[in-house]
């Protein structure tokens, strides 16, 4: 078996390597270089213009996070929209809350979508329940035409560079709170605090503008490892520490408790700066 290496270039002076048994299939589509390969280490794994996406053994991490969080913590989520997230894997964690009536997965690269389904199918078989509806759009299009839909909101997108960067905008933020009904919760990932502190900033002032509660919550994920990696909170006057009783999710999960969910929203003093200042 040959060994190879793939390098994600983080920042002029970190990297990060990873041990690669075979590269599975690659390809440039309209928007991005995907790359699907198998590591020795973390199982399978979506490779988008050089930054890891996900990997079959530690997505569960971010995907349970994400998505529990806010379905927790909103008090009858029913009409929930995926913005990215093309593999399929929050929509499998969307699925565990049984009041959910329909999920909305908007994909800008109908690549991903297919490459997911022949490749990831731990993720992707979510995406054939009937519940779900998945449209092949850019993000930002869909939710500029989408006004007082949804419960829910959740951005699992790539960082803001090519086919994501409008996702980040705030333009863009203004669009995701007059697309959500009251009561609304939003959420993105928004990277590493150690790292993009700048980008936090930008983001916090950027939702704090237009949410009631603005909040950031954190978790560390091997696959994005510059330490914690962090995610905005943006509702409608909804306390993200107020949860509704999901015991229902008992034996679903392997990292969300509601312990751990009021634990993410524990903040070091360097980031509780950015907050105070912002
Ligand atoms: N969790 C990962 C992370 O934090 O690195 C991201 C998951 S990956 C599946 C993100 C997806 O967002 C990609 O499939 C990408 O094609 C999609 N995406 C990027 N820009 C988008 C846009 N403007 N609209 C919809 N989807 C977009």
């Amino acid at each position: 078996m040959s060994i190879k290496t793939f390098t994600e270039e983080h920042t002029e002076g970190y990297n990060l390597q990873w041990k690669i048994k075979s590269i599975l299939h690659q390809e440039t589509s309209a928007y991005q270089e995907i790359t699907v390969a198998e590591t020795v280490q973390f199982g399978r794994c979506l490779i988008l213009d050089g930054a890891m996406q996900i990997t079959v053994q530690d997505a569960f991490i971010y995907h349970e996070l994400m998505a529990h969080i806010c379905l927790a913590s909103h008090p009858h989520p029913q009409q929930v929209l995926i913005i990215g997230g093309g593999d399929g894997g929050m929509i499998k964690e969307v699925l565990k809350h049984p009041m959910v009536e329909k999920i909305t997965l908007v994909e800008i690269d109908e690549r991903v979508v297919a490459l997911s389904k022949k490749y990831l199918p731990e993720f992707s078989r979510s995406l054939e329940h009937p519940k779900v509806n998945v449209v092949i759009e850019d993000g930002f299009d869909f939710i500029a035409k989408h006004k007082n839909q949804f419960d829910v909101i959740l951005v699992d997108s790539s960082d803001p560079s090519g086919p994501a960067a409008p996702l980040f905008s705030s333009k863009f933020y203004e669009l995701v709170e007059a697309g959500l009904k009251d009561k609304g919760i939003f959420t993105a990932q928004i990277g590493s605090p150690l790292f993009e502190l700048e980008k936090l900033k930008t983001v916090y002032k950027r939702v704090k503008k237009l949410f009631q509660n603005t909040s950031y919550y954190m978790a560390s994920i091997p696959t994005y490892s510059t330490g914690p990696y962090s995610l905005i909170y943006g509702s409608k006057g909804i306390d993200p520490l107020e949860l509704r009783d999901v015991s229902y999710l008992d034996g679903q999960t392997r990292y969300y408790t509601p312990e751990i969910h009021r634990a993410s929203f524990a903040l070091p003093p360097f980031i509780q700066e950015v907050l105070q200042e912002s």
